[in-house]
């Protein structure tokens, strides 16, 4: 069964309300493929959900960066699953790197993260990715395939999930990995679905790359067989994005 191209925009901690209204004008007036081709989500800051969600085209859709990992209570700053649900946003980021090294989250938490957040209804992108000394000593594999078992040991039902394979040593630094490096990870994590999943999840699941993609670099890496879409950051926040988006035809 062939998967339709996924592709999300990383806002990450960005943006005015100014900076932002112009960054959705600017996907709004953006020609690119049809939905049937491919599934287009934008994260913008948590502050700015709400209005992003009622501005952007209904071709788009919104995804928070992060959220609680059970039901919500007394946690102050954080935000729970289910307001995310409660104000119609579909889809959340989790396990992205930068707060698994800056916030310690760990490949369980983020596992019963996924979990939840699946749980209440949200389509979840769960982020992996091995470190640049992890690679250099040879653990890329291991290290992608514990992240992903944390996720697997909690959640039965892929439907859902998007796989975001960023290299950590990728991400912001404009070091994209080559479409081989990318191909070659996206096969073995297809591969340990297969065997640790089961076929139909590893035939279905979509498995996009992130980590400094830009309009330069997109089709090399979009024409790998493995690689699904991207999860973009900084280049999400440019024109290019649409660039990007359109690669994926
Ligand atoms: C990201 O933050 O998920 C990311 C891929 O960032 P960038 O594209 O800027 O490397």
């Amino acid at each position: 069964m062939a998967r339709k191209f996924f592709i999300g925009g990383n806002w990450k901690c960005n943006g005015t309300l100014e900076e932002v209204k112009k960054i959705v004008s600017m996907l709004n007036e953006a020609e690119v493929p049809s939905e049937n081709f491919v599934e287009v989500v934008v994260s913008p800051p948590f502050v700015f959900l709400p209005l992003v969600e009622s501005l952007l085209r209904p071709d788009f859709q919104v995804a928070a960066q992060n959220c609680w990992v059970r039901k919500g209570g007394a946690f102050t700053g954080e935000i729970s699953a289910e307001m995310l649900v409660n104000l119609g946003i579909p889809c959340v980021i989790l396990g992205h790197s930068e707060r698994r090294s800056l916030l310690n989250e760990s490949n369980e938490f983020v596992g019963d993260k996924v979990a939840y957040a699946l749980s209440v209804g949200l389509k979840v992108i769960a982020c992996i990715g091995e470190t640049l000394q992890q690679r250099e000593s040879g653990s890329t594999m291991a290290v992608v395939a514990a992240q992903t078992k944390a996720i697997a040991d909690k959640v039965s039902n892929w439907t859902h999930v998007v796989l975001a394979y960023e290299p950590v040593w990728a991400i912001g630094t404009g070091k994209v990995a080559t479409p081989g490096q990318a191909q070659e990870v996206h096969l073995e994590l297809r591969k340990w679905l297969h065997d640790s999943v089961g076929a139909e999840v590893a035939a279905t699941t979509r498995i996009i790359y992130g980590g400094s993609v830009n309009g330069a670099n997109c089709r090399e890496l979009s024409a790998q067989p493995d690689i699904d879409g991207f999860l973009v950051g900084g280049a999400s926040l440019k024109p290019e994005f649409a660039d990007i988006i359109r690669s994926l035809t």
